[in-house]
């Protein structure tokens, strides 16, 4: 087996490979070349969350499972409070093959998934970025979302302000231009990522102008919510995986509430493959679900080893 610490991880991939590695098991899953097992996740009490998700990609030969969740407490001590590993098995023999650190993963594949949704469903002339979340995730998307669209400003609020100048360092870092701004400043953006953990929504219809695209990326667990289910109501829906987004995503309340039914969420996927046309109008709000599937840890933790051993840094562990 081979061991790839989450300090080495950084080293081994990069933004560009995993937006790849997320876009093909996306048009993997839509040609069920690839699916995901039931999600496990626990509440343990005081905000911490746990779990497994698993599964397999025959297309590009991985199974596996990744293994963490979400401690609010870490930061106070210093860790992110998303912690994580991810464990490889070769799908025909049941061998382990690798475990490789799931932190740094987990916050890109995050953001290659957001950004795969903002290259495909925003409109061509979007030029405002909207960031609701100013957590550890935040800047990663900040990051992604400017590799796929040429932005002339970002503006952002988030629930706790004094967070907010450390994603305004990102966004100077990237040389553009960064506002806080209040919910009804949001009208003002093309697109709008939410990558928060909010129990309840914050985003609601009135803060979205006809014809955003919103990139909903906090929700991953039953309980929390970001956006108002009306705009689910009023939105074309994709997601990366529709069991999912109905359950743990942000569609379990509007679907709960009988204002969204699940039939009409796309796999993003579809989009990728041609089989769905994504955005048909200027005007049209798109809405990407983004829960977070274990097919997206399996494929970059799978570059990361194939890297690994291409640059003879691989550690074997015999079990
Ligand atoms: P973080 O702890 O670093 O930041 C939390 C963010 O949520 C901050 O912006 C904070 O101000 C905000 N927040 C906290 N309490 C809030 C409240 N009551 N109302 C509104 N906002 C509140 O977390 P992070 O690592 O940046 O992760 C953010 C969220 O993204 C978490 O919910 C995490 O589980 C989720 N996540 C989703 C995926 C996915 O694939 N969809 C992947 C990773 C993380």
């Amino acid at each position: 087996m081979i061991v790839v610490p989450e300090s080495a991880v950084a080293g081994l991939i990069d933004a560009q490979t995993a937006f790849a590695a997320v876009e093909a098991v996306f048009t993997a899953m839509a040609q069920d070349e690839a699916r995901n097992f039931p999600v496990i996740r626990e509440a343990l009490g005081g905000g911490r969350q746990y779990g497994f998700k698993s599964g397999i990609d025959t297309a590009g030969q991985v199974m596996g499972v990744k293994s963490g969740g979400y401690f609010p407490g870490n930061a106070a001590r210093g860790l992110i409070n998303h912690q994580s590993v991810i464990l490889l098995f070769d799908p025909e023999t049941g061998r382990p093959t690798a475990m490789v650190g799931g932190n740094l993963l987990t916050a890109l594949r995050t953001a290659a998934a957001s950004a795969i949704s903002i290259d495909r469903l925003a409109r061509g002339d979007a030029r405002v970025l909207g960031i609701v979340g100013a957590g550890h995730q935040a800047a990663f998307q900040l990051r992604a979302a400017a590799r796929v669209r040429p932005w002339d400003r970002v503006i952002a609020w988030n629930y706790h302000p004094d967070m907010l100048p450390a994603l305004g360092a990102v966004a100077a870092d990237l040389g553009l231009p960064f506002e806080a701004v209040s919910l009804d400043g949001l009208r003002a953006a093309d697109v709008v990522i939410t990558i928060t953990s909010s129990p309840a929504a914050s985003v609601m219809a009135a803060h979205v102008s006809p014809g955003t695209h919103l990139a909903c990326m906090g929700t991953d667990t039953k309980g929390k919510q970001e956006v108002d289910p009306a705009l689910l109501a009023a939105a074309t829906v994709f997601t990366d995986e529709v069991a999912q987004s109905v359950t743990i995503g942000e569609a379990q309340h509007a679907v709960g509430l009988g204002l969204l039914d699940a039939g009409a969420i796309t796999p993003l996927g579809a989009v990728l493959t041609g089989a769905h046309p994504g955005r048909t109008r200027t005007d049209e709000i798109t809405l990407f679900d983004g829960t977070g599937v274990a097919l997206q840890d399996l494929a970059v933790a799978q570059a990361v080893v194939r890297a690994a051993q291409a640059a003879g840094l691989s550690t074997e562990v015999t079990l």
